[in-house]
C-alpha cells in the first residue's frame, strides 16, 4: 500500500501516504492498516501488546493528558477526570442523555439543554469533538510510530443508526486530530468488508451483523448488492455490553460473600477490583471450566456453567432486538445468508451458541471480533487509495439530487446521505395553456438555485398534449439503483406520454469536491434563503401577470374603463417590478393588484352563478 512514485516536478522520490482504517469505539479503539506484503489487513499494535486502546482520557492535575490503558488506571483514584464512553455523547444535547445522566461519573454540563453536550474537567469545558480528538490523536501518533511513517489520512467507522450530527461530530474530531478524514463508513459495513462479504461485484446477500461490545449491542440487517450495502434496519441497546455481565459476576461475589451495594460505594477500591476480577474471570471461562481467585480475603470462584446461568437474560434481550431487525427489515431468519460476530462480548461462548441457534446457521467468527470492524475500515482505505479498481463502495448519497423549477431553484428529489438504492418520485404539471413540453434539469448540489450547483443533465418531455395550464400531471421519478446509477423518468400521466434518462450522479467528484460543495452550502445559506424568497415571489408574480391579463382579456365586455386602465397600470407596475425590485416591493404590488381585481372578479363570478341557476354551465364562460 505504500506507493513509492516520482514527483515530476522536483524529481524527487516520494512514499506515497498510506491511508489507514479507524475502529473509534465506545470501549476500544484501534487502527489497522491493509499490510503492503500480504495485502490482508492487520491491525496495528507494538509488540507483545493489545491492538486495541482503551477510548479512556485522563486529565491530570498539569494540564497532563494520558490516553488508553495508562487514563484506565484513574477510572476509580479519580472518576471526576477520566473520560470514558465520550462516543455515547457525539452529536447530543443535554436533553438526549437526560435519562442515563447518572452513568457519566464525570461532570456533563446541563444547563444549556439544546445546545450540543459539554464535560467540564477542573475549569475547563470539552465537547464530545474534542474528547474524541485526544483518542484518535493518540491512534494517530502510536501508528506513526510503529509505520515510522506520518499518516494523516482515515477512514472512520462510526454505528449506522449514528444521525448526520453524529457523522459530522465524528469527522470534525478527526480534523482536530490531524486527520484527513476521507470517508465515514458504517460499523457494519466495515465487519462485513473485513470477511471479504460484498466485495465480488456481482454478489447479492442479506446478512446480519450482531455487535456486542463493552456498552452496547448493535444489530444490523444489511443487503449487499453489486458492492452496495443498504443497511435494511438496525435495532440494538445503548445500554447492554459486556460491562453487564462483569456486573453480574461482581453481584454474584457479592451475595456469596455478604458485601452490601454501600459497602462497595464506599471502598471503590475493593469496587474496582471486584470489576476487573470479573472481567477477568468472563475471558477465562471461555476457555475453561473454573475460574479460582481472590481480593483481600474474599475467595472468589465461578464455574462457565454459573456465568452462562448469570448472563442468560441478557443474551436473550439482544435475541429480542434481533427479531425485532428481521421484523423491520422485512425478513425471516431463513432470509439470512451470512451472520457476522463483531465486538469483544462476542467471544463468549453462549452468545456464539444462542446467536447461531436463533439464525439457525454458523456464524462468522474467524476474526478477532474486537478487531474487525477496524479491518473492514483498512480495506475500504485501501479501495479509497485506488489500490482495488474493480470495487466502488457507494451506500449513500453524498450530494442532494434534484430538478429545476421556475426561477432557476432547485427541488431536491433525493436529499443527500439517502441510502441506496432509492426512489422517489413527485408530480410537477405546465405552466401554460396547451404547453406542449417540459424541460426537466437535474441537478446535484446544497445550493437553493440551480446554477450554483452541478448539472448532470437535461432531456425534454415532449408530446403533451393540448390542456389548460395546470392541468396535465407530469410524473418526475429519481431512482438510483444498486450501481449507483440515477434514472431520472418523466411522464405525462393523463397522456402516458414519457421519457427516461441515465446520469452517472457520484462519478467524477472527489470527495474533497463534496466537502467544498457542503461548505458553499452552509456558507451561503442566509443569501440563498434570500434569493429563494424573491425567486418564488417573482415567479408568483409572472403567473399574476398572465391569470389576471388572459381574465381582463376574456372579459372586457364586462368591465368598466377605470377598471380596464386602472388593472393594466398594475400590472405594468408589476413587470417592471419583478425585473428589478426587491421581494417586498413585488409582494406589495401583487397585493396591490389583487385587491384591485378582486371586485370586478366577484362580480363576475356571481353573474356566472345566476347563469348557471338559470340553465347554464359556469366553465362556458370562464
Ligand atoms: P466497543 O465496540 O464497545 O468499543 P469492544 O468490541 O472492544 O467494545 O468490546 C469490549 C468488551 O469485550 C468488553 O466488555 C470486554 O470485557 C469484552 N471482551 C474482550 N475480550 C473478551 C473475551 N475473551 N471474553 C469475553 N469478553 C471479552
Ligand atoms: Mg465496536
Amino acid at each position: 500500500m505504500a506507493k513509492i512514485g516520482i514527483n515530476i516536478a522536483t524529481g524527487s522520490l516520494q512514499q506515497e501516504e498510506m491511508i489507514v482504517g479507524i475502529d473509534l469505539g465506545t470501549t476500544n479503539s484501534l487502527v489497522a492498516i491493509i499490510h503492503p506484503e500480504s495485502k490482508k489487513p492487520v491491525a496495528l499494535k507494538e509488540h507483545n501488546s493489545s491492538s486495541l486502546v482503551p477510548s479512556i482520557i485522563h486529565f491530570g492535575e498539569h494540564g497532563d493528558v494520558t490516553v488508553g490503558d495508562e487514563a484506565r488506571k484513574f477510572l476509580v483514584n479519580d472518576p471526576a477526570n477520566t473520560i470514558f464512553s465520550a462516543k455515547r455523547l457525539m452529536g447530543k444535547s443535554y436533553d438526549d442523555i437526560r435519562n442515563n445522566a447518572s452513568f457519566f461519573t464525570y461532570k456533563v454540563i446541563d444547563d444549556n439543554t439544546d445546545s450540543l453536550v459539554k464535560i467540564q474537567v477542573g475549569d475547563k469545558f470539552y465537547s464530545p469533538i474534542e474528547l474524541s480528538a485526544f483518542i484518535l490523536r493518540e491512534l494517530k501518533s502510536r501508528a506513526e510510530h510503529i509505520l515510522k511513517t506520518p499518516v494523516s489520512k482515515a477512514v472512520i467507522t462510526v454505528p449506522a443508526y449514528f444521525n448526520d450530527a453524529q457523522r459530522q461530530a465524528t469527522r470534525d474530531a478527526g480534523k482536530l486530530a490531524g486527520l484527513d478524514v476521507l470517508r465515514i463508513i458504517n460499523e457494519p459495513t466495515a465487519a462485513s468488508l473485513a470477511y471479504g462479504l460484498g466485495v465480488k461485484g456481482d454478489e447479492e446477500k442479506v446478512i446480519a451483523v450482531y455487535d456486542l461490545g463493552g456498552g452496547t449491542f448493535d444489530i444490523s440487517i444489511l443487503r449487499i448488492s453489486n458492492g452496495i450495502f443498504e443497511v435494511l434496519s438496525t435495532n440494538g441497546d445503548t445500554y447492554l455490553g459486556g460491562d453487564d455481565f462483569d456486573r453480574e459476576i461482581v453481584q454474584n461475589w457479592m451475595k456469596e460473600h455478604d458485601i452490601s451495594s454501600e459497602q462497595l460505594n464506599s471502598n471503590k477500591e475493593l469496587m474496582q477490583q471486584l470489576r476487573l476480577k470479573a472481567e477477568e474471570a468472563k475471558k477465562h471461562l471461555g476457555k475453561q471450566d473454573v475460574y479460582i481467585s481472590n481480593v483481600d480475603d474474599y475467595q472468589l470462584q465461578i464455574t462457565a456453567a454459573e456465568f452462562e446461568k448469570l448472563i442468560q437474560p441478557l443474551v436473550k434481550k439482544t435475541l429480542v432486538a434481533c427479531e425485532n431487525a428481521l421484523k423491520d427489515a422485512g425478513f425471516s431468519v431463513a432470509g439470512i445468508q451470512e451472520i457476522v460476530m463483531v465486538g469483544g462480548s462476542t467471544r463468549v461462548n453462549l452468545v456464539k451458541q444462542e446467536v447461531s441457534r436463533f439464525f439457525g446457521k454458523p456464524v462468522h467468527a474467524e476474526l478477532d471480533p474486537d478487531e474487525v470492524v477496524a479491518l473492514g475500515a483498512a480495506v475500504q482505505a485501501d479501495i479509497l487509495a485506488g489500490n482495488n479498481k474493480d470495487f466502488l463502495l457507494l451506500d449513500i448519497t453524498p450530494l442532494s439530487l434534484g430538478v429545476e423549477t421556475m426561477g432557476g431553484l432547485m427541488d431536491v428529489l433525493i436529499p443527500r446521505n439517502s441510502k441506496i438504492p432509492t426512489r422517489v418520485a413527485r408530480q410537477y404539471t405546465t405552466q401554460k395553456d396547451g404547453q406542449s413540453g417540459i424541460k426537466i434539469a437535474v441537478y446535484q448540489g446544497e445550493r437553493d438555485l440551480v446554477k450554483d450547483n452541478r448539472k448532470l443533465a437535461s432531456f425534454d418531455l415532449t408530446g403533451i398534449p393540448a390542456m389548460p395550464a395546470g392541468l396535465p400531471k407530469v410524473e418526475l421519478s429519481f431512482m438510483i439503483n444498486a450501481d449507483g446509477i440515477l434514472v431520472v423518468k418523466a411522464k405525462e400521466l393523463r397522456s402516458g406520454v414519457e421519457q427516461v434518462i441515465q446520469v452517472k450522479p457520484q462519478y467524477g467528484l472527489t470527495d474533497e469536491e463534496v466537502e467544498t460543495m457542503l461548505m458553499d452550502s452552509i456558507l451561503h445559506a442566509k443569501e440563498d434563503i434570500a434569493t429563494r424568497a424573491l425567486v418564488e415571489a417573482q415567479t408568483e408574480a409572472r403567473q399574476l401577470i398572465d391569470s389576471t391579463a388572459t381574465f381582463v382579456e376574456k372579459n372586457k365586455i364586462h368591465l368598466t374603463a377605470d377598471e380596464m386602465t386602472n388593472t393594466a397600470d398594475a400590472i405594468e407596475k408589476l413587470s417592471a417590478l419583478v425585473e428589478s425590485g426587491t421581494k417586498d416591493q413585488i409582494q406589495a404590488q401583487i397585493e396591490l393588484l389583487n385587491e384591485l381585481s378582486k371586485p370586478y372578479a366577484e362580480r363576475l363570478m356571481d353573474l356566472a352563478i345566476q347563469r348557471a341557476i338559470s340553465g347554464k354551465n359556469i366553465t362556458d364562460n370562464f
